[in-house]
């Protein structure tokens, strides 16, 4: 509504409205969608436990193919690749394992170095969990920030560098510890970035 009125205003104004009324305006549509975008981001952090499903039996291979196709587009954009080892079946709720991962994946694109992005994204067993990890080549981390990202609204850069409203990582943090897992990084400034989370394996068919 707030963006909409002010086009109308545009609209119907025109030539009424000098330079500096248009420079105000474009502040103002540029405000009403970030706050658009900050309000959906923050439903979706609260919803993480609130509107969660029970875990299933997920085969995170086809989850992942999932998300790249939502993905597809900003990949492409970027001239990046994502591959991936094979995949295991992990109990989860499946909405929030695409969330995970396109939060992850669409992080390693934003945060690309001069590089087009590489990605790849593996599973490690590990007793009764598995260990995914998701690797890029972008820009890096300071070791010192690793603790903050994960935080809600903690950036390392403004809004004019790279898009966001801080709140995607915490929603992973959230997702995973739903699922009794653990989220953190490795990475180096200018070395890329690894992102890893456990999620507890499927049990065994015994017969
Ligand atoms: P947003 O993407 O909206 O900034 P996030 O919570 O997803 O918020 O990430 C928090 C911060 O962590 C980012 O602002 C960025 O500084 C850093 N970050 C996240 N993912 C990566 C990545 N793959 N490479 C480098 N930095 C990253």
């Amino acid at each position: 509504m707030v963006s909409g009125f002010l086009q109308l205003l545009v609209q119907r104004h025109n030539e009424r409205l000098d330079k500096e009324a248009h420079e105000y305006i474009g502040f103002a549509v540029d405000g009403a969608a970030r706050m658009r975008a900050l309000i959906h981001d923050l439903l979706g952090y609260s919803r993480v436990a609130r509107h969660g499903k029970p875990a299933a039996p997920t085969s995170a291979e086809a989850t992942l193919d999932e998300v790249l196709l939502h993905l597809g587009t900003a990949i492409a954009e970027s001239g990046g690749e994502v591959t991936h080892d094979p995949l295991p079946t992990v109990v989860v709720d499946e909405t929030q394992l695409m969330q995970l991962l396109q939060n992850l994946i669409g992080n390693a694109v934003k945060f690309r170095g001069k590089v087009p992005p590489r990605i790849h994204v593996s599973a490690k067993r590990n007793g009764s969990e598995w260990v995914f990890s998701v690797r890029d080549n972008g820009i890096g981390i300071d070791p010192q920030h690793f603790g903050r990202i994960f935080q809600i609204f903690q950036r390392l850069h403004n809004r004019d560098e790279y898009a966001g409203t801080g709140i995607g990582l915490a929603v992973c943090k959230k997702i995973v510890e739903r699922h009794g897992g653990r989220i953190w990084v490795e990475s180096q400034p200018g070395n890329g970035s690894t992102f890893h989370f456990t999620l507890p394996a499927a049990k065994e068919k015994t017969q």
